[in-house]
């Protein structure tokens, strides 16, 4: 197994920052996510962060102050590196433990010199998180739950829902780095060709059917050359960590342009993703098997298909989105819970989407996204978007204040949250991926 459960996942592990010790902490020691920040009232420098509790411990100030020895230099020593993670994502498996578990020593309530530390805390409320934790030079989406392809095609093949490949390849399409944005990023409403009325030419305006996805992205760690695969065995050595991904669509411009090359405008004017990555180390706790396929579905071709990845190449992670309306946020409502899913419903796992997209020689980078698809299961209430829980807008969600949607309205906020519980560990978290409409202009 590349990613045990070790020392640094023991439940008693406890930190001198306080807030890291509550038990509904997104962020207790075990989790140490990292982000890119600055401090908007000490240093606008760009910083690499870890999360602890309710603070960001600077990692680069400890680094300068010698609580990091000469091993890390590459990385939180080289100044060039500071205004991205792509340094830290490509080192080996071994530097990266060995900073889990120093980081984590720091941290730790044992921990001698905390005074000191104190200087590199920064509230988490007073940072500001940059677009993206790496440059990401390629964005690629699957479509990984059979449950959410099953859906959408019901509704616009309701002979056909799902295609004969989609049970052999992992499908997915190459969607567009320049837009992907950090939660909090306010999305203006896209405009784009509207043909709903099958009589008529089509028509240029704002995009009727706006819509969310709920995802899971995962950050490529090392690299592969062009020309070379990645084995199965060996797909998440390539893979640094996690975040929440929001993949806004634009759906009346998606069901006029999708075919034949698949999704384009309805999809890449728009990514929001959390801005703190979970590491594949944090996550071993919460890993589970591969999706059990129905008797009578193919098993995956042999390059797609290993003993560990049928055992443990599942993710545990619970997803919420919830949304909140222009008018409950002046009345002071919650948001509402839209629905609540997991990736572990997903038909293909994060190894076999990597594996699968180095599998023609195609050379993956060191930053790059890739994002699962949206995550939905069985149930109606664990839907991750507004096409399948308002069945493409014919039955729209009620709101307790009386409001309906049967897509997003201007001002709407939709807010993505992901979290992993296992009996005999510390619950980690994601933080949130949260994005709110604008008008079209
Ligand atoms: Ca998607």
């Amino acid at each position: 197994m590349t990613y045990e459960i070790n020392e640094t996942h023991d439940i008693n592990l406890k930190s001198w920052v306080e807030s890291a010790n509550d038990p509904n902490t997104d962020f207790p020691i075990q989790n140490l996510p990292f982000c890119i920040f600055y401090n908007n009232e000490k240093h606008e420098q760009i910083h690499i962060g870890v999360l602890i509790g309710d603070f960001v411990l600077d990692l680069d100030a400890c680094y300068d102050k010698d609580f990091f020895d000469e091993t890390y230099k590459e990385f939180l020593g080289n100044k060039r590196l500071w205004s991205c993670l792509d340094g830290l994502m490509d080192f080996t498996l071994e530097k990266r433990f060995e900073l889990r578990k120093r980081t984590q020593q720091l941290l730790s309530e044992s921990f001698t010199e905390k005074e000191e530390l104190e200087n590199f805390l920064h509230k988490r409320a007073d940072c500001v998180f940059e677009d993206n934790p790496a440059v990401i030079g390629d964005y690629t989406d699957f479509y990984a739950s059979v449950f959410h392809a099953t859906n959408v095609g019901a509704m616009f093949r309701p002979d056909n829902p799902l295609l004969p490949n989609y049970k052999w390849v992992p499908i997915g399409y190459h969607g567009r780095a320049s837009s992907i944005v950090v939660s909090g990023t306010e999305i203006k409403r896209p405009k784009g060709q509207n043909r709903a009325d099958a009589e008529q030419p089509p028509v240029y305006i704002p995009c009727k059917n706006f819509d969310y996805e709920m995802e899971v992205g995962f950050f490529v760690g090392k690299g592969n050359q062009m020309g070379e695969t990645i084995p199965i065995e060996n797909a998440e050595e390539h893979i640094f960590g996690l975040c929440l991904v929001n993949d806004w669509s634009a759906r009346d411009i998606q069901a006029w342009e999708y075919q034949p090359l698949g999704p384009f405008l309805a999809k890449n004017f728009a990514t929001t993703i959390s801005p703190f990555v979970v590491t594949m180390e944090a996550l071993a706790p919460f890993r589970t098997n591969a999706f059990v396929r129905d008797e009578g579905d193919p098993q995956p071709l042999p390059h797609l298909y290993s003993e560990q990845n049928q055992r443990q190449g599942g993710f545990d992670i619970n997803l919420e989105v919830y949304l909140q309306t222009k008018k409950m946020r002046e009345e002071g409502e919650a948001p509402f819970l839209l629905s609540k899913s997991n990736t572990k419903d997903l038909y293909w796992t994060f190894a076999q989407m990597l594996t699968h997209h180095a599998s023609n020689g195609c050379n993956l980078q060191t930053g790059d996204l890739m994002a699962s698809g949206t995550v939905s299961g069985r149930e109606k209430n664990e839907r991750g978007c507004l096409l399948e829980l308002t069945w493409r807008g014919k039955e729209p969600i009620e709101l307790p204040n009386g409001e309906t949607r049967r897509f997003l309205e201007d001002y709407d906020e939709i807010i993505m949250k992901g979290y992993c519980e296992r009996e005999g560990f510390r619950r980690i978290g994601f933080g949130e991926c949260r994005g709110m409409i604008l008008p079209a202009d």
